[in-house]
């Protein structure tokens, strides 16, 4: 199974309003939403029936036992990361804030803290007609690049006979992205004509350099600077990535969007120039 994986450096620069079109484009029986601290692909993809759904569990959490715990506030005193916080006259934890050292477990003289493994999100698994794989990270929990990992795993381990993968990456260049771009075959940037959207594609070109992953570059709301634009493709020649094509920015793409559909199903200019990007990437992965 090829995976085409496509990449933003930061969000709002169209890259699921992509992904959902290259899905429909390219008739993709895989798919995967990496984005997994806000993940909305399901919304556009129009999934059908009940996903497959499992805890992920990230690092474990203390837990004081009401029962045994004689209030001595030894572990307050050792939490360096204020996990352990004191209301009511009681001592209890602060899910959010501990990091699970299991400092407090040993220190406690009384034996009143165990540790235990934290349900850190949810992973749902759709393969009724299309399989596609999608996780959500619960509030304020960290290791979003470990629980990407377990989305493309998931995709991998459903896949029967399935050519193509197409996979929403997460925004930014940091955890979940790196562990995004491990194992695919292609990646595509979406990148903003702007000042900073070329500092963010330049960050991501680093990233997926180091991964060593055949790249290519698309602008979207091009006409919102042509001056940026033409930067984007001059950087693009400069080194050697593939630079597939320009969307406009069009008034129906927010419509869509906002009425839950991909954009693949409307016609406007949007559209027919995201799918000339589809034709052009093709020639390089497919
Ligand atoms: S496990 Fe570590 S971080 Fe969590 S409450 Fe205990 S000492 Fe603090
Ligand atoms: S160290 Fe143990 S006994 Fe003391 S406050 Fe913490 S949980 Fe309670």
């Amino acid at each position: 199974m090829k995976k085409l994986l496509i990449l933003s450096g930061k969000g709002g620069t169209g890259k699921t309003t992509t992904t959902a079109a290259f899905i429909d484009f390219s008739k993709a029986d895989a798919f995967a939403d990496c984005d997994v601290d806000a993940p909305n692909l399901h919304l556009i993809a129009g999934m059908k029936g009940s996903p497959q759904k499992t805890h992920y569990y990230g690092s474990e959490k203390a837990i004081i036992d009401d029962k045994k715990c004689v209030d001595c506030g030894v572990c307050n005193q050792n939490c360096r990361f204020q996990g352990i916080i004191r209301a009511d006259g009681r001592y209890s934890v602060n899910p959010y804030a501990c990091e699970g050292c299991g400092v407090c477990m040993y220190t406690c003289p009384v034996g009143a803290v165990t540790m235990e493994e934290d349900i850190a999100g949810e992973l749902a698994l759709y393969w009724e007609e299309r399989l596609f794989s999608t996780a959500k990270l619960k509030m304020g929990r960290g290791n979003s690049g470990k629980l990407v990992t377990a989305v493309k795993k998931q995709l991998e381990q459903g896949h029967d006979n399935e050519e193509l993968a197409i996979i929403d990456g997460s925004p930014g260049i940091v955890c979940p992205v790196i562990a995004s771009i491990s194992g695919v075959d292609m990646v595509l940037i979406v990148a903003e004509p702007s000042l900073s959207g070329i500092s963010d594609m330049k960050r991501i070109l680093r990233t997926a350099e180091i991964f060593q992953v055949r790249m290519a570059v698309c602008v979207n709301k091009y006409d919102t600077c042509i001056e940026n634009t033409e930067e984007i493709k001059r950087l693009c020649q400069r080194e050697g990535i593939p630079f597939v094509g320009c969307i406009p920015y069009d008034e129906k793409v927010s419509v869509a969007v906002n009425e839950g559909h991909s954009i693949s199903k409307i016609n406007c200019p949007a559209r027919d120039a995201l799918y000339q990007v589809y034709e052009n990437i093709k020639v390089y992965f497919i």
